[in-house]
């Protein structure tokens, strides 16, 4: 029995909003619902997920479209067009757009 690849309750727990959100790559998923599977103690596992899910929940009943405003693209592009260094990459344009 390999103990090294099982994951503890604490990582679990830590990992639940990212599972109940369907986020994690195959491995990390495979983790999660494996650890979930096994026959305790659980240290608050099914609790973590429940809550997650229940954010989760909450958020996509109050954000019902994904799709971003054609605003923010708008202005996202405005940053693409006024960044004269160049280095800047379009994911750290959105996300200081959307922290202003
Ligand atoms: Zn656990």
């Amino acid at each position: 029995m390999t103990v090294s690849d099982e994951m503890t309750c604490e990582e679990f727990t830590e990992m639940a909003p990212a599972y109940a959100l369907a986020v994690l790559d195959e491995t990390e998923r495979t983790a999660c619902t494996r650890h979930l599977a096994q026959s305790g103690p659980h240290r608050g596992c099914e609790e973590a997920v429940g809550e997650a899910r229940q954010v989760t929940g909450c958020l996509s009943a109050a954000v019902p479209a994904r799709l971003p405003s054609p605003g923010l693209w708008r202005a996202i592009e405005a940053r693409i067009a006024d960044d004269s260094t160049g280095a800047t990459s379009p994911e750290d344009v959105l996300f200081s757009v959307e922290t202003r």
